[in-house]
């Protein structure tokens, strides 16, 4: 089986529409079919063939490189996301 890419996305729930570059596009996640926002340049980068999944499911499926070939763009918007979910949950 051939590996795919995926590119893990913000949930739109998550993400005011001002703060997506232009071009952003609503996808649905291929795990939960939240929808997720999907960038021009990541599109670019996953393919027609990619998977989307949602920054909840990444973190869910414990995926890390290698288990799956993640975008580095994404991956870093998932890990910023992630921190600033962590301290948010810190201050609460
Ligand atoms: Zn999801």
């Amino acid at each position: 089986m051939q590996n795919r890419w995926v590119a893990v996305c913000m949930r739109i729930a998550d993400v005011q529409p001002a703060n997506v570059v232009e071009g952003t596009v609503a996808r649905s996640c291929n795990e939960c079919g939240q929808s997720c926002w999907l960038s021009p340049a990541t599109s670019e980068e996953i393919g027609k063939d990619g998977r989307i999944i949602c920054v909840v499911c990444y973190q869910a499926l414990g995926l890390k490189l290698g288990d799956a070939l993640i975008g580095a763009g994404s991956l870093k918007e998932a890990a910023n996301h992630i921190r600033r979910q962590r301290l948010h949950e810190r201050r609460n």
